[in-house]
């Protein structure tokens, strides 16, 4: 066998992530690589962290990207702020809250559940009774957007619980930045990470964090050293810490955090808010398509994720066929189900940054029509994109 180069073929992505990276972006990354402690590299990567803190909507000073994906952003702050013995409040809704309270108990912590149905947000009632029945917790852990069942939950509230409990708060954004609104200072969450990969519409690789003086007070008067060498803080600091001189770490991948850069200037020049309300506009879309087939949404109403469609498949229908057609015969990208409680029987379509757009919304909405009816599935045939196209024209 002979191996040449790799010359993927072009998708539309529109599952979990990653979205479709906007070509701006591939072609930042192929820009000439410097040497990571370059004056030019440098000069980038603070503007990188006063991007990341608009994309954030935060002061924070420590505000910088992780250098490896959304998981090592999620460790990271688990490792730098959970102690050997320290009771945190974990929520679970689906796959990435379980991730935490793994995280947690690898950090030699106690996690104590409070879990909720998976498909519906977090409820701060139960939040409210767990920190009230462990006043000793010191952490509340959540993810803002389950993207494993499409659910949004109320972070600004869950903050303010565990403020009054004083408790820190770890915020999982990963699918939620520049998607939905998200304002870590006016919400006054402690701990945030985030991922490039969804809708900041970049490549997979890096994750995004931030945190406030709160947090970065219990990092660095730690009784015990940071388990991890890689992701401790006070080591990482050294390197993207802002004012001193920057010091040799670990080799920052150079061409992702220009890509990241160029990601984070379209966002500043669409605008956070304008971001935001895309998300939407194109999930009103396509949501009436979905309705008008006769689909259901997971998720109840008031909950869902604009970037992020978590659909039942309907009976008697064999939902990987109907993925699998998608991407042979449209190439065309939607998820599967994650998780025990989700796969085999949902569908996650994401419209998530560059790919959240019109062109695209129709584009499923006619490829999922015409797949399921040659199915023969129990759906209205032919009025999806129709009803999406009403959305658009303001007619409904
Ligand atoms: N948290 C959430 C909510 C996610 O959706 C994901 C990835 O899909 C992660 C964490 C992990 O990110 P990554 O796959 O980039 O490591």
């Amino acid at each position: 066998m002979s191996i040449t180069s790799f010359h993927p073929p072009v998708r539309t992505l529109m599952g979990p992530g990653p979205s479709d990276v906007n070509p701006r972006i591939l072609e930042a990354i192929s820009r000439p690589t410097i040497g990571h402690l370059d004056p030019a590299f440098v000069t980038m990567m603070d503007e990188l962290k006063e991007l990341l803190r608009y994309a954030f909507q935060t002061a924070n000073p420590l505000t910088m990207p992780v250098s490896a994906p959304g998981s090592a952003g999620m460790e990271t702050c688990f490792v730098n702020l959970v102690q050997p013995g320290d009771k945190v409040v974990v929520c679970v809704n689906g796959v990435f809250g379980g991730r935490m309270k793994e995280n947690v108990e690898r950090c030699g912590g106690t996690a104590i559940l409070v879990e909720d149905a998976w498909g519906t947000a977090v409820d701060p009632d139960k939040v409210e009774v767990a920190l009230k029945s462990s006043p000793d917790a010191r952490i509340l852990a959540f993810v803002h957007a389950e993207t494993s069942t499409g659910a949004i939950s109320d972070a600004k509230t869950l903050a303010e619980i565990a403020r009054r409990h004083d408790c820190l708060t770890i915020v999982d954004t990963v699918t939620s930045l520049a998607g939905s609104p998200l304002s870590v200072d006016e919400w006054g969450l402690d701990a945030v990470y985030s991922g490039s990969q969804k809708c900041l519409s970049c490549v997979p690789g890096l994750s995004p964090v931030t945190f406030n003086q709160r947090a970065l007070d219990v990092i660095t008067t730690r009784r015990e050293r940071v388990q991890s060498w890689f992701m401790d803080l006070n080591l990482v600091l050294g390197y993207w810490g802002g004012g001193g001189k920057r010091s040799y770490h670990h080799t920052a991948p150079v061409n992702t955090l220009y890509a990241l850069h160029e990601a984070l200037v379209i966002l500043k020049e669409e605008g956070i808010e304008n971001s935001w309300a895309r998300h939407r506009k194109n999930h009103e879309a396509l949501k009436a398509g979905i309705e008008a087939m006769g689909l259901e949404f997971v998720v109840p109403e008031g909950q869902r994720l604009p970037q992020l469609n978590a659909v039942s498949v309907p009976a008697g229908v064999d939902e990987a066929a109907v993925r699998s057609m998608l991407l042979t015969e449209y190439n065309l990208e939607i998820g599967a189900g994650l998780g025990a409680a989700m796969a085999g029987k949902i569908w996650r379509i994401g419209l998530m940054g560059y790919a959240s757009n019109r062109t695209n919304v129709l584009f499923c909405l006619g490829a999922l029509d015409a797949v399921l009816a040659g199915l023969k599935a129990p759906i209205h045939a032919g009025v999806a994109v129709e009803a999406a196209r009403a959305v658009y024209a303001g007619k409904s």
